[in-house]
């Protein structure tokens, strides 16, 4: 009955409307309103889950516009995660080995890990190798206002799913749920009605998946979120698979880099590898993005090529914003230089060889920079290491004071950094607190230790700089002259001066 009952009520509508009319019944105010609650009724509907085609079909129509299909190895670095991801991935495709074991079909597979890490490329690459389809949804496209249209949307996408393999003749069919948390957040009862419908239905969704069934169904769901999702949704027999998909290595950006300069014509200076050692900290978006500013740089310029400077350039560009032409006085600028000449002389003298430009150009919301070149990844950090990292955050600051007796109001992002150290040591019970929870330390305990921490580094900073107090006037004329400073440079002019002031 259920089944047509969708069809008996559209032919039952008319029926009953000849039928009024033919007792003498206005029905003109009932056709409108059919016909306004239609409308709506289609425009939520078509909101929802529409499907694409062919491996890099998606939950909205304008999200077709990805490449037919995707391979594991179009994707760069995560050699770990995709061994993982690909060892699951055989349970789908040997589904009649493990039912002869008796293994519990695998369900769900989250991909945990920081935003444009690849973790949509790692699920149409999972479609790609178990040969099924591809069907995926934001967990926002679940959320509307009205009650129930969530839950009903994930019903469409699990019945478009199947209906797609079937269609399309394949074995299985996987269903990609992108920021997940957004839907899967823990269910809090009473006010978040909609959220709780919306999760409920998609746990009855994968508890509705069996072993026997075809097409076969995986579940594959994304966040960078993972302690928010509800214990529901994590529990063996769901998403009882977890693959880290972590920021890339040195290695594993070579290998990004790589990929993404396959279409683009590379000069003779520009060395990849570079690249990759001075984008510590760069997610595989962001090197798609160092890739592709570069090419626009090299355009722009009218060049047939992409040299190393216009890699340099993007990667400014993708580290601190586009350039701005915000008009700063020569007394803004000069003070700008000292600043950033402040945190570099410090970066060189606590770590030799890591400064790889200083900058007066305003970019994003700062007026110049300084960028480091860490010599190799790093992850696990002593107190010296941090209390450096901290000194080269407060060098703009003091050298501002050394050379104007007071300081302004650029140093407020350096002081953001340097608390946020401060707090990493504390909660790793780096400091003169001991092993502590911070939640059970007064405020005033915090702010006598953070206090003490950084007096002390800043006078620290303050003897490095006055020791090299020459240095400045040198780098400073080139600066205001040339807006930027390479690294190399910078570091002849230091050693210059202090034999000279040594002599
Ligand atoms: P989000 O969490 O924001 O949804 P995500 O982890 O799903 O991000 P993707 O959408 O897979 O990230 O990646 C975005 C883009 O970044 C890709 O289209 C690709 O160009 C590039 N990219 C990201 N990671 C890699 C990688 N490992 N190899 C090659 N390209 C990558």
């Amino acid at each position: 009955m259920s089944k047509y009952g969708k069809e008996m009520t559209i032919g039952a509508i008319p029926v009953v409307l000849v039928f009024l009319f033919y007792i003498g019944v206005n029905i003109i105010p009932i056709l409108l309103m059919l016909i306004i609650g239609g409308s709506m009724f289609y425009m939520i509907r078509t909101r929802g889950i529409t499907t694409g085609s062919g491996g890099g079909g998606s939950a909205r129509k304008a999200r077709t516009r990805q490449p037919a299909y995707m391979t594991f190895d179009d994707i760069g670095g995560q050699d770990h995660a995709k061994g993982e991801l690909k060892e699951s991935l055989d349970f789908l495709i040997r589904a009649d080995d493990i039912k002869q074991l008796g293994i519990r079909p695998l369900k769900g597979i989250l991909l945990t890990g920081p935003p444009g890490t690849g973790k949509t490329l790692m699920a149409k690459a999972a479609a790609h190798y178990t040969n099924s389809v591809f069907v995926s949804a934001s967990g926002s496209e679940f959320v509307e206002m009205y009650v129930g249209v969530g839950a009903s949307r994930v019903r469409d996408l699990f019945k478009d799913a199947r209906a797609r393999a079937q269609k399309e003749n394949k074995p299985s069919a996987i269903v990609f749920i992108d920021e997940i948390d957004v839907i899967g957040g823990q269910r809090q009862g009473g006010q978040h009605r909609e959220y709780d419908q919306t999760l409920n239905q998609l746990l009855t969704e994968m508890d509705g998946i069996h072993t026997d069934e075809e097409p076969r169904l995986l579940i594959m769901a994304a966040t960078n979120r993972k302690e928010m999702l509800d214990s529901a949704l994590l529990r063996p027999g769901r998403f009882d698979r977890h693959i880290q998909v972590d920021l890339p290595d040195k290695k594993g950006r070579m290998h990004i880099l790589n990929i993404h300069a396959k279409n683009k014509p590379l000069a003779a200076d520009a060395q990849l590898e570079q690249v990759a050692e001075q984008t510590f900290g760069f997610s595989g978006a962001q090197l798609e993005s160092v890739m592709n500013e570069a090419a626009i740089y090299a355009f722009r310029e009218g060049e047939a090529n992409i040299r190393q400077a216009h890699m340099a350039q993007a990667i400014d560009k993708v580290m601190m914003g586009e350039r701005s032409d915000r008009e700063t006085t020569l007394e803004e600028r000069e003070r700008v230089a000292y600043h950033e000449l402040g945190h570099a002389i410090v970066a060189e003298l606590v770590k030799p060889g890591t400064v790889s430009q200083v900058a007066l150009s305003p970019r994003g919301q700062a007026l110049g920079y300084v960028r480091h070149n860490p010599p190799q990844d790093q992850y696990l950090h002593t107190k010296r290491y941090i209390e450096e990292r901290i000194m080269i955050a407060l060098g703009g600051s003091v050298a501002e004071e050394m050379f104007y007796g007071e300081r302004s109001t650029g140093s407020r992002g350096d002081f953001d950094q340097a608390l946020q150290m401060v707090a990493t040591m504390v909660d790793s019970g780096l400091t003169g607190l001991g092993i502590v929870d911070r939640s059970i330390v007064t405020k005033q305990e915090l702010m006598k230790e953070n206090a003490a921490i950084l007096d002390g580094l800043t006078r620290q900073t303050r003897e490095l700089l006055e020791s090299r107090r020459h240095a400045f006037t040198e780098s400073l004329a080139i600066l205001l002259q040339e807006e930027t400073l390479s690294g190399d440079r910078f570091r002849d002019i230091l050693s210059d001066s202090l034999e000279r002031h040594s002599a």
